[in-house]
């Protein structure tokens, strides 16, 4: 009789053998990683780099970058370093207001001493409106400014048009004009925007009509091209396309689409990082407020406080809005304003259906 201990149940043999296979297993998969991690440590440093500069410069979000650069010292030593963070891109360095800490201000930091003109600019936008830190903030955007970064050119002109961070004296509208243009020149939407409206009033600069409608055409096309090429992916809506040769003047289409002076509906351009920020600073955290009697722009893409009472533009029909530039009244007037908008005494008299151009 053959009991569970007996000869056909080899188990002490099997387990034997087993253990053996197992061993030998290990020792071939040790041989395997020590293999591959000679091969990483054996990778020369400049291969190592320009890998992780091309990380650097194509990463979606921050989270991207670091959660390779956190794998191993080495990748940690190589990816902070000045060539790596220098090549960093917009939307790697686009930081969310409500975890914003004194790490990511170390971080930022750190990447605009390398000369990284877009973590200068958005450095340099946080310190002079929301810590409130302007010779810092300023000194920053200069920074980017001075490496023709577009965004940065175009701050520093709003700064000059409202005299932000000084007194009504200090507002210098030549310099506004002066950045403005070299914005424009970069193909900068909002400056060229405000440029064709400063020529079309006369303001800082030599009135000209047909050549501030000439900026405004080019601001125009620029930000349907830019709609255009950002929705190729996706199956863009006929609507948003939709030709009419007369002003509209009315109701926008369903949607809520950015009615241009052309009329061609196309959706409102997304906002910088640096510009969510501050709408975010503003409006998540409890107690981030501009300061007593400060408003903040009315433009939902813009995020911009007063740095003092009375600074920004009002609307010159109701008086309810405000707005730190030109070009940010023009754009809310198209996307939002124009259907709100109605002058005080009409509210009065419960006729609220008026159409001011609010420019
Ligand atoms: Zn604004
Ligand atoms: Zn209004």
């Amino acid at each position: 009789m053959r009991t569970r201990r007996g000869l056909c149940y080899p188990k002490a043999t099997n387990d034997e053998e087993s253990v053996r296979l197992l061993k030998k297993r290990k020792v071939e998969l040790d041989g395997d990683f020590a293999g591959l991690r000679d091969f990483f440590d054996s990778l020369p440093d400049d291969l190592v780099l320009s890998v992780l500069c091309k990380l650097s410069s194509t990463a979606g979000c921050s989270s991207d970058f670091l959660s390779v650069v956190m794998t191993c010292k080495r990748l940690n030593g190589l990816g902070m370093s000045s060539i790596v963070l220098s090549k960093a891109s917009r939307r790697m360095l686009a930081v969310k207001a409500k975890s914003w800490s004194e790490s990511s201000h170390r971080f930022l930091k750190r990447v605009a001493d390398t000369g990284n003109a877009e973590a200068c600019f958005t450095l340099g936008m946080i310190r002079f409106y929301c810590l409130q830190n302007r010779g810092s903030g300023a000194s920053l955007m200069a920074k980017a400014a001075i490496a023709s970064h577009a965004p940065a050119l175009y701050s520093l002109a709003v700064v000059q048009f409202n005299g932000s961070g000084g007194t009504k004296s200090d507002k210098d509208l030549r310099a506004g004009v002066a950045l403005c243009a070299r914005a424009a020149f970069l193909g900068q939407i909002d400056a060229l925007r405000e440029l064709g409206h400063c020529l079309q009033d006369g303001y800082g600069v030599k009135k000209n009509i047909a050549e501030g409608r000439r900026f405004l055409i080019q601001a125009n096309a620029r930000e349907l091209a830019a709609v255009l090429v950002s929705c190729q992916a996706a199956a863009v809506p006929p609507s948003w396309l939709t030709w009419s040769p007369r002003r509209q003047g009315g109701v926008g289409d369903a949607g809520c689409p950015l009615l241009s002076d052309f009329g061609c509906n196309v959706p409102s351009p997304e906002p910088h990082p640096a510009n969510r920020f501050l709408s975010d600073w503003f409006a998540d955290r409890t107690g981030n407020v501009p300061g007593p009697g400060l408003r903040l722009c009315s433009h939902m893409g813009c995020g911009r406080p007063e740095t003092r009472r009375h600074e920004f533009r009002r609307c010159s029909v109701c008086g309810a809005v405000n707005y730190c530039s030109r070009a940010c009244q023009a754009l809310d007037w198209k996307l939002r304003h124009k259907v709100e908008c109605a002058p005080v005494e009409r509210w009065a008299d419960g006729n609220g259906d008026g159409d001011g151009e609010g420019l």
